[in-house]
């Protein structure tokens, strides 16, 4: 297909221009036409009924008619003469011994009833016009002028000329306006200045005010995208600076300990146990965050997959319907033994509740939640995770403590990655860091929201809540 070419606006601005002046030029001059052929044809019957009334004055005077009528010139008018019985007697073109009977022809009969006939007779394809004006003659003949008049055509054809010419100049104007004009049109538009399209808006035309507002609006989007984007990438240079410090710590431990052992520099078998108790907990620390680091990830990955299910099923493994209430229970067992270290109580309430997801991430959520409930509290504490529905019938699960509570400036920013109110007291008891990050985003997968109730000194509650089932 050939390219479609391009648009030009001074051309469609000469176009309109012309073409509209045109329109204009032929109405006038059919218009014009019409009215010039109607005054020009009165004009003319008036003018030749009175000759005819002077001619028949004359005739009535005369003492022989063809005698007069053979003197008479009159320039284009032709004079007929008709006898009482409709005989021509006269015609001033033709011989009137070759001519019929004129009694029938309307003007003549008029002329012969009421003294007076008039009649117009179009004579020809160009629309000529044929003027007959009759009087009756004191002796009972009568006598006609006849005269032919210009008709619309030949009139139009008389204007073609001038219309013409008019035309071309109307062409020419119509160039020198598109010019002027395109350049008027466009001048605004090469004025927009396109990174602040609102202050070009007072000088630009009221119909680009919409244009201007998308424009505008679309900046704004790119700018908070790319403030995002800054963020993120942020936030990643961030995370993995901490991802390799959070590793390096007891990596570096568990190799110092076994380096004293290797070079026999443990005196005792006591020692012995100790450093090997110490590398058993550092590993395990170690453990705990590649773990914590794989289903962030995880959920990052999911959360990059947006709407494409498919891909979603592949991260995460296929949604089933997990009843909370099972689910919280299991979580609670496999805490027992860490409460009863801390000398905390679990206390269960639990009510049928059922949730459309994934069982490990909901789980990961409930053991992190439960885990700090357990950690951050005081010993002769009381750990209290209670499922089931609220009273908009949307499922929920509830954890809350009686330890040592969070600052309101803090609740936001607990759920940062590595983010600690305390740092030491955090990985004194085993904490990643990454515990409430985890809670968030299986929260953010799940469409759950979180609420944070707490008291410093006294306790803490977090409520995930689910939306409502179908
Ligand atoms: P951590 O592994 O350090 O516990 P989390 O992401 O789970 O990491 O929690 C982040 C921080 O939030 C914790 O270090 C702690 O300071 C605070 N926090 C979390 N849960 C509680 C709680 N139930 N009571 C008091 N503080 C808490």
């Amino acid at each position: 297909m050939a390219p479609r070419p391009k648009r030009s606006l001074s051309r469609r601005v000469f176009l309109t221009v012309f073409y509209v002046a045109l329109a204009v030029i032929v109405v006038f001059t059919v218009a014009g036409t019409v009215y010039l052929q109607n005054r020009l044809t009165g004009a003319a019957r008036a003018e030749l009924a009175n000759e005819t009334e002077v001619v028949a004055a004359a005739l009535d005077d005369a003492a022989s008619d063809t005698e007069l009528l053979s003197r008479l010139t009159l320039n284009q008018t032709r004079i007929t003469l008709i006898a009482p019985d409709g005989t021509v007697t006269y015609d001033s073109v033709e011989d009137a011994a070759s001519l019929p009977n004129h009694k029938n022809r309307p003007e003549v009969s008029d002329a012969f009833k009421t003294g007076h006939g008039s009649i117009e007779r179009s004579s020809s394809t160009l629309g000529e016009v044929m003027l007959y004006e009759a009087e009756l003659l004191k002796d009972g003949s009568v006598v006609r002028l006849a005269q032919q008049q210009a008709g619309f055509i030949t009139v139009f054809l008389t204007l073609i000329v001038p219309v013409l010419a008019l035309a071309v100049l109307v062409g020419v104007v119509s160039i020198i306006v598109a010019r002027r004009e395109s350049r008027a049109i466009i001048a605004p538009l090469k004025l927009v200045d396109l990174d602040h399209p609102r202050r070009s808006a007072d000088n630009a035309y009221i119909e680009m005010e919409p244009m201007l507002d998308r424009i505008e609006s679309q900046r704004q989007a790119l700018k908070a995208q790319m403030r995002t984007l800054a963020d993120n990438d942020r936030m990643r240079r961030e995370f993995t600076a901490n991802i390799t410090h959070e590793l390096k710590t007891p990596l570096t431990a568990i190799s110092g300990y076994a380096e004293l052992i290797a070079n026999d520099m443990v005196e005792t078998k006591k020692d012995l146990k100790k450093f090997g108790k110490r590398i058993y907990r550092e590993a395990g620390h170690l453990t705990a965050l590649v773990n914590d680091i794989l289903i962030l990830s995880n959920l990052d990955e999911a959360e990059h997959a947006g709407e494409d299910d498919h891909r979603m099923d592949e991260i995460m493994g296929v949604q089933e319907n997990v009843a909370l209430e099972e689910l919280v229970d299991s979580v609670c067992q496999r805490l027992e033994g860490p409460a009863e270290k801390a000398d905390v109580t679990m206390k269960l309430e639990l009510a049928p509740a059922n949730v459309n997801g994934i069982w490990r991430l909901l789980d990961e959520l409930v053991y992190n939640l439960a885990s700090n409930a357990i950690r951050y509290n005081r010993p002769g504490g009381i750990v209290t995770v209670s499922c089931g529905f609220d009273a908009d019938d949307a499922p929920f699960v509830r954890v809350a403590d009686t330890g040592i509570g969070i600052a309101p400036e803090e609740r936001d920013k607990i759920f940062e990655r590595f983010y600690r109110v305390d740092k030491s007291r955090s990985k004194a008891r085993g904490g990643t860091g990454l515990g409430l990050a985890i809670v968030k985003h299986a929260a953010l997968f799940h469409h759950a929201t979180i609420d944070v109730d707490s008291e410093l000194g006294k306790g803490t509650a977090f409520t995930v809540t689910f939306p409502a089932q179908p």
